[in-house]
């Protein structure tokens, strides 16, 4: 599937705080290309987005920001939250527009040794999986997801539980995977340290 061009094809999930988007950053930093899917998401969603007209017609006004246009974001989450149904056609809508996206950037990027999708929801939209040649899975312990994401964001527990009840389980999570980093330490180094194998497994050893 990874082309001599773009090399090989990582899909990266993590629940939310896990330290994923850490690890794209430290896999850039070795020379991998990133396709961040959740910038992706809210370019299509931003003003002018190529969702918008699709997600009006679903959901009617209130879905759309008046003061910029743009999705209105608390209104959309709170009613996926609240409403499976609802949450269904937004997916319906935006994941086909998602994966489009995706492949034209993985066609434009420079050539690099591998491209990193940067997926949160790869192991729970099912489509992704096809599409990569090894997924990475970052993983810690719930309660320190939940420590992260509260110092990160200054969101309440509850909320980051919330988001996580709503994410698959670590352990489907970590089924799913070809390998899974061990992000349970609060230490940059020890990060690094794992990515740099993973490189040498992966990359150099291809
Ligand atoms: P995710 O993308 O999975 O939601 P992030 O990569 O943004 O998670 O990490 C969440 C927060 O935890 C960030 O503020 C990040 O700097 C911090 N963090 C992640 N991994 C580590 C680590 N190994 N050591 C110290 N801080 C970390």
């Amino acid at each position: 599937m990874g082309s001599d061009r773009t090399g090989l094809r990582i899909g990266l999930t993590g629940g939310i705080g896990s330290g994923k988007s850490t690890v794209a950053a430290l896999l850039v930093g070795r020379g991998a290309a990133l396709v961040d899917t959740d910038a992706i998401a809210r370019t299509l969603t931003a003003p002018g987005g190529a969702a918008l007209p699709a997600l009006l017609a679903q959901f009617g006004p209130d879905c759309i920001d008046s003061a910029h246009g743009g999705l209105a974001r608390a209104w959309m989450r709170d009613k996926a939250f609240s409403d499976p149904a609802a949450r269904r056609q937004l997916e319906a809508i935006l994941h086909p527009l998602i994966r489009d996206e995706t492949e034209k950037l993985a066609t434009a990027t420079p050539a690099a040794p591998c491209v990193v999708f940067d997926i949160p929801l790869l192991v729970e939209s099912g489509r992704w999986r096809d599409r990569v040649d090894r997924v990475l899975a970052v993983d810690c312990p719930e309660e320190v997801q939940i420590e992260r994401v509260v110092r990160r964001s200054q969101w309440t527990p509850d909320e980051v539980r919330r988001v996580m009840a709503q994410q698959a389980p670590r352990l489907l999570r970590r089924a799913a995977a070809d390998a899974v980093i061990d992000n349970r330490r609060d230490t940059f180094d020890a990060l690094q340290a794992a990515v740099d194998a993973l490189w040498r497994h992966w990359i150099d050893g291809r």
